[in-house]
């Protein structure tokens, strides 16, 4: 799928939809965009999630924000994001959530990450293991009239999970020029400066 984005003129959107299902991604895109914005979420319309067969960040969050938008006749922004191991070929990458299982077990996600680590060199804890967060952002109006931006945070993986802030990967992933985790990082620290904020410094003209 190739995705092309259209000239769009500069313009207030006063509604959007928040098109996730993830509390974490939901409460920080909540907290970038400006508070005089009128903002729903999925959970308000009880929907289901479409099924992500792109095969890229921005496919996917193209696909989620146009799926939203049309069920609901709303504005929406929709994210697809992850984490990508430049040793492990890139995974979890676009398949991160999908490693959290049915049950979003993170938990079990950083688990296999270590797993498989293990698996392609036996002392990767000497190694710096550079990853980087990747997230996509689409704001979907109309099937002619959307925008897809992309945000990246470069990085590596911390040899032990920690620290309790923030969702998913955060407890493993240690942002380049920084000795903590973002689970480690504070949560108003974090939004100002990672893969969502870079990717929607792109679009927040449209607010
Ligand atoms: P999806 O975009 O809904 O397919 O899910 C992306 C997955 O990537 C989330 O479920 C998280 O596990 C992970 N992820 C994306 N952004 C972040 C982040 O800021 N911190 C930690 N994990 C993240």
């Amino acid at each position: 799928m190739k995705i092309k984005n259209f000239q769009i003129k500069k313009q207030n959107i006063s509604r959007i939809l928040i098109g996730s299902n993830n509390k974490g991604k939901i409460k920080e895109i909540r907290d970038l965009i400006p508070n005089k914005v009128k903002i729903l979420s999925t959970g308000d319309f009880n929907l289901k999630s479409p099924k992500e067969n792109g095969k890229t960040f921005a496919e996917n969050s193209f696909i989620k924000a146009k799926y939203y938008s049309k069920k609901t006749n709303m504005v929406c922004i929709a994210d697809d994001s992850g984490i990508e191991i430049d040793i492990l070929n890139k995974a979890p990458g676009i398949y991160s959530a999908r490693w959290g299982g049915k049950k979003g077990n993170f938990n079990l996600a950083m688990n296999k990450v270590y797993n498989e680590l293990s698996k392609k060199s036996k002392n990767w804890q000497n190694k710096k293991i550079k990853a980087r967060f990747v997230c996509a952002l689409t704001i979907f109006w109309s099937s002619s009239k959307f925008i897809t931006v992309t945000g990246k945070v470069e990085g590596s993986i911390s040899k032990k999970k920690l620290g309790k802030n923030g969702f998913g990967y955060d407890p493993i992933f240690i942002p380049n020029g920084y000795k903590i985790t973002y689970g480690q990082m504070k949560y108003s620290k974090k939004i100002k400066k990672d893969h969502r904020f870079k990717a929607f410094r792109r679009i927040r003209k449209f607010f």
